[in-house]
């Protein structure tokens, strides 16, 4: 299919070409890969970045004074700038590469634990990947803070009226995600920010799920806080951005000690380096921050708009025709969501249809996706969860669907 575009015209068979392993077998089948809220697969070009960087220019960053050195420092500055673009950040240095988001949120999570007190009160959705409940909890016991649940309804929406009631003058911290990696429902966090700085609260979103699918932009969100991780958008593992608001990044305390992070080391005192190296102790994945850089070109060259209209066709395809199988239940059924599908037949275990349809070369998800609380509201122990990104194609949701109903034979 093609759809009108002002960047490359969009064509999912020359898409396709850039990612090797898509001409991949697996036991004996063509692979179909729909575990993209899980882990991206890697564009050639974002290949080529990292086999560059370790083939002509390996060095450590900031410090040499070295040819070898002064160029890696240059890309990974540079990488550091196109993410400040893509998310359109106020200052480059508001951008912190972390580990990934999990690392952003507990860097954040740290920070707060002293600017906390007893009975301070702090608001969780309960649509939240683990690593952006845990971090919390942990804070919440060594604060003495009280965590509150915005809860949600039968389509995966949360509850907006009783979020309202949630929010008081004690609320410090609000902490959602953008999109929601178990059912793929986009989240209303510009409202949620909003009603948050209302009362003087600030909010952290984890843009995991929602970075492969929606360009958020910082400044017009307003947001204090915004996670992401290279690997869920086509960039390698290990690598992620904490963006922070420079007034919020310089009242936060560093979250690791050591290399890069200091101005100046005595044994009576430290001080800190400046925003972003302040949060950036020790030596980063260097490699993995410029092949961050080169996923965000990569993404770019396809366009958001373009991969959100053809994601859309994929879910609403995907959707009509996993409906026509009896007993199936589709959990997350919000107008606005992501190429996200979890789903159930009858009383079959998850586990069971993701087993089978391996065989078949098919790649998803079971289990709890890392979101117990979802499951538990829905008194299931888990989903089988199909989540497609713009190099899948309508042949490989056929494919998928004739899977499951094979499944589905074998097993009631
Ligand atoms: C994947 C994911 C995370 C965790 O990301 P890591 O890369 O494992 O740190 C957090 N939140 C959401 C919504 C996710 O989808």
């Amino acid at each position: 299919m093609k759809v009108a575009s002002t960047e490359r015209s969009f064509d999912v068979e020359s898409i396709r070409k850039d990612f090797p392993i898509l001409l991949r077998e697996v036991n004996g089948k063509p692979l179909v890969y729909f575990d993209n809220a899980a882990t991206s697969q890697t564009p050639q070009q974002v290949i080529d970045a990292i086999v560059d960087y370790y083939s002509r220019y390996n060095a450590n960053i900031h410090r040499g004074v070295h040819t070898l050195s002064q160029e890696a420092t240059d890309a990974y500055e540079e990488a550091r700038r196109k993410v400040q673009q893509h998310f359109n950040a106020a200052k480059a240095h508001e951008i912190i590469f972390t580990s990934g988001t999990t690392h952003a949120i507990n860097l954040v999570a740290s920070g707060f634990s002293t600017l906390l007190k007893v009975g301070d009160e702090i608001i969780v959705s309960a649509l939240e990947h683990h690593s952006n409940i845990v971090p919390w909890q942990m804070l919440a016991e060594k604060t003495g803070a009280i965590l509150k649940v915005i809860p949600m309804n039968e389509q995966g929406m949360l509850k907006m009226d009783e979020y309202q009631q949630l929010l008081s003058e004690k609320t410090k911290l609000v902490f959602v995600n953008h999109v929601s990696n178990a059912l793929g429902t986009v989240n209303p966090i510009k409202e949620i920010i909003d009603s948050a700085h209302n009362r003087g609260a600030a909010v952290l979103v984890d843009g995991a799920q929602a970075a492969p699918h929606i360009k958020a932009d910082m400044q017009e969100l307003d947001v204090d806080f915004y996670a992401v991780s290279a690997h869920k958008m086509c960039g390698p593992t290990g690598v992620g951005m904490l963006y922070g608001k420079e007034e919020w990044l310089k009242k936060l305390p560093p979250y690791q000690g050591g290399g890069e992070m200091i101005a100046t080391v005595t044994f009576e005192k430290t001080t800190y380096a400046d925003l972003p190296h302040k949060f950036e102790a020790g030596t980063p994945d260097i490699c993995g921050g410029i092949a961050f850089g080169a996923a965000l070109d990569y993404m770019n060259s396809i366009g958001y708009e373009n991969i959100a209209a053809y994601e859309h066709e994929l879910l609403a395809y995907a959707t009509q025709e996993l409906l026509k199988i009896e007993d199936l239940r589709i959990y997350g059924t919000s107008v606005e969501k992501t190429a996200v599908i979890s789903f159930n037949i009858g009383s079959i275990h998850p586990y069971d249809i993701g087993t089978i349809i391996d065989k078949l070369g098919i790649a998803v998800r079971t289990g709890h996706h890392c979101a117990q609380p979802i499951m538990d509201y829905y008194k299931i122990p888990g989903t089988v969860r199909a989540s497609f990104a713009f190099y899948n194609t309508r042949e490989e949701i056929d494919n998928f669907v004739g899977a499951v109903k094979r499944a589905k034979n074998m097993l009631s």
